[in-house]
């Protein structure tokens, strides 16, 4: 959404959240149901999705989770785990682990079992590039926080994988045809963190190779600047249309009280993320979840999402979700 006057930009706002309880429901989670959620970061998984996740598994149904990167580039967070202004290149990787040891705990909370949790240990910040000007293994990225060019962590789905594109894709491929999922959570392409958006794409163009893009959900948590808007812990409020994803062909998907108090608790389980953004964290949980059928807008500027109007914008919100 571009704004020509702030008048403008509060009329949409208010537009985009009078229409969301208008919005068509998700169709139920069936107990047959596999569900994979597919989350950039760890936290993600938790602020777009921890009330669906709750409430599949308490029909019945399978429920994965699948992480790119273990958000070992936030420097806020290495700073606090460090305890200093620059921190080293070890302190990041430790934020790794730490971090996947938080989702493992979120993942818990909501009941989803260990053996279907994969973490794939890509570089934080740096899937946008591995999509596309580090496809190919001659080509490796090498990640500026850890100064590593493959996976690392002895926890992920395979490791020692280069740093490149290719890689990438074979190991999402992996984890497809071990969960067989039925309903898959991404990220929209309309997502303002560069590795929301590359993930979207990676899920956006693997299911569609597939013959399996129906099953695709697209989900925003850095919806643009301010949102959600209050940023304050409102289990009560629905969660309104974010203005990266006005024009979207939204489901919603409502949360009982159980699924939202899971939610918060899942959300909480992330603690060096609630260090340093509480407020933002707990604005995530709100009376419903939203879901696009579509990864974007029919009149998407990001067709493709590399370069995008967003990316070094005012829009950009420099933070570790
Ligand atoms: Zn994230």
């Amino acid at each position: 959404m571009r704004c020509q006057a702030a008048w403008v930009c509060l009329i949409l706002l208010a537009s985009a959240a009078a229409n969301a309880a208008e919005f068509p429901a998700l169709r139920p989670i069936q107990p047959s149901d596999s569900v994979l959620v597919v989350a950039p970061h760890p936290d993600d998984e938790s602020l777009c999705c921890g009330g669906l996740i709750d409430t599949a598994r308490r029909v019945g149904a399978s429920v994965a989770i699948v992480w790119v990167t273990n958000g070992d580039g936030f420097r806020w967070d290495a700073m606090v785990v460090e305890h200093k202004i620059r921190p080293r290149a070890g302190a990041y990787i430790e934020l790794g682990r730490k971090r996947a040891g938080e989702a493992k705990a979120a993942a818990s909370v909501l009941s989803v079992p260990p053996d279907s949790l994969f973490f794939l240990g890509y570089p934080d910040r740096g899937i946008l590039s591995l999509l596309f000007d580090h496809y190919f293994p001659a080509t490796p990225w090498r990640s500026k926080f850890t100064g590593d060019q493959s996976v690392v962590y002895d926890f992920a789905v395979r490791e020692g994988a280069s740093y490149d594109g290719e890689d990438l894709v074979r190991d999402f491929h992996d984890v497809l045809d071990r969960v067989k999922p039925t309903l898959v959570l991404a990220p929209s392409t309309q997502d303002t963190h560069p590795d929301h958006r590359a993930t979207g794409l990676l899920t956006w163009r693997t299911m569609q190779s597939r013959g399996e893009l129906d099953k695709t959900r697209f989900w925003i948590v850095h919806g643009g600047h301010g949102w959600p808007r209050p940023r304050a812990y409102r289990p009560d409020l629905p969660l309104t249309v974010p203005p990266r994803g006005v024009g979207m062909d939204w489901e919603q998907f409502p949360l009982d009280e159980s699924a939202r108090e899971a939610k918060l608790r899942a959300v909480s389980a992330h603690a060096t993320q609630m260090k340093v953004m509480a407020r933002v964290m707990r604005s995530h949980v709100r009376a419903v979840e939203l879901y696009s059928r579509t990864p974007q807008p029919a009149d998407s500027l990001c067709d493709d999402p590399k370069p995008c109007e967003f990316e070094n914008g005012t829009l950009m919100e420099e933070s570790g979700l």
